[in-house]
């Protein structure tokens, strides 16, 4: 499968190590029959576990019923999941797409329509998608190197506020975070520059947008991880976990932000698809307190375990996305705990990523554990 993937596949990804056929809860089986921890999820998608029932169910009751009639006309999927959103943020209006990238390209045109400024203020180290408009906004010049000149975008340093204050300037209409910088290293903003960059978007007459593409539904032990900041944004951009596996982005509009959209603005031919609505509108409904409660007592499972391992410097991130810093290149630890039976990622040459779906048990986080200590000593 995978020397097939390799010819035939343009190589924006280096080759896999693996092919997966099957995916049960926390498990992925191997072509070859060989069942692995899954601890990256799909890069934090999979946040309900492989083949959950409700959001299966979900999408096979609609694949039975309706898959696509557009944007032009109202189905019923979108309008549940859009009111479900609407619910846990307190009062927004979506607009469905079908990726992160999607969902941060349309933030970035609702605030330029908005404002009328066309300045983005992020930060370095961020990442908000592989797209144009939302690579000149990624804080990672490694990725933007080769696609220069892309818009002008302002950074500032993570949690630093005079480098906040500093980047600010009049031409910026949107100032975009992530609650959790996930690919750049899994750094959690601090609540009090979180609230200086919403008091800083408020002086330039900008919105403040958070991108939870990675942060969102319930990742960090509570539905948006804005609930933990104290902040709530105007813009917020969600993916990845949404339809736990399906394809599917929303950027969704606070009831008091201003308005900007009107018909023609903005559109998305799949955006809003009833199959990946339905099993959204699942996803919604199975992230409960107690699920919630899950994802902060096993996320301190995992952190206290991560802090104890050998060649471990320093773990940081909030519920079950967490990074741990290693003494070492983070590649060979991925590799051999692959070998080994365990799934994780990375975040920067350095940082052992680990974003397990938020199902998992203790026993799991032991597993899990056991496989990096040894891989961490051997
Ligand atoms: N924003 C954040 C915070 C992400 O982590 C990602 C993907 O990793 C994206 C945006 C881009 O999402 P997508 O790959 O679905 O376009």
């Amino acid at each position: 499968m995978s020397t097939v993937l390799e010819n035939a596949l343009l190589p924006t990804y280096p080759p896999p190590p693996i092919g997966f056929v099957e995916g049960d809860g926390v498990w992925l089986t191997s072509a070859d029959g060989r069942r692995y921890l899954d601890f990256a999820a799909g890069i934090a998608v999979v946040s309900l576990g492989h083949r959950h029932p409700a959001p299966l169910a979900a999408a096979h009751a609609q694949l039975d019923r309706l898959w696509h009639a557009s944007n032009l006309f109202a189905t019923e999927p979108a309008a549940t999941l859009a009111q479900l959103l609407s619910d846990r943020f307190g009062g927004a209006r979506a607009f469905f797409c079908n990726s992160g990238a999607e969902a941060n390209e349309a933030a970035l045109k609702f605030a330029r329509k908005a404002t009328g400024k066309a300045g983005v203020l992020a930060l370095e180290g961020s990442f908000h998608g592989r797209t144009i408009g939302a690579l000149a906004v990624t804080g990672q010049p490694a990725k933007r190197a080769a696609f220069e000149p892309l818009a002008a975008a302002r950074f500032a340093k993570p949690n630093d506020v005079a480098s906040l204050d500093a980047a600010a300037a009049d031409d910026v209409g949107l100032v975009l975070l992530e609650p959790v910088l996930g690919e750049g290293g899994v750094i959690p903003l601090e609540p009090a520059f979180v609230a200086r960059a919403a008091a800083l978007a408020a002086e330039l007459g900008a919105l403040l947008a958070f991108d939870e593409v990675q942060t969102g539904v319930g990742r960090t032990g509570s539905f948006f991880a804005w609930e933990q900041l104290g902040v709530r944004p105007q813009l917020l951009t969600l993916a990845k976990a949404l339809a736990n596996g399906l394809p599917i982005g929303c950027l969704l509009v606070a009831d008091d932000a201003p308005d900007a959209f009107a018909p023609g603005d903005h559109g998305s031919t799949f955006g809003g698809n009833p199959v990946s609505c339905a099993a959204a509108a699942a996803v919604c409904a199975a992230i409960t307190d107690e699920l919630l409660a899950n994802v902060t007592k096993q996320g301190a499972r995992l952190r206290a375990g991560l802090a104890a391992l050998p060649g471990v410097v320093e773990v940081r991130g909030m519920g079950l996305l967490l990074g741990a810093v290693l003494d070492r290149p983070v590649q060979p630890v991925l590799d051999a705990a692959l070998d080994a039976g365990l799934v994780g990622l990375g975040a920067g040459p350095d940082v052992l990523r680990l974003a397990p779906p938020l199902v998992v048990g203790a026993e799991e986080i032991d597993l899990a554990l056991a496989i990096l200590t040894e891989v961490m000593t051997g």
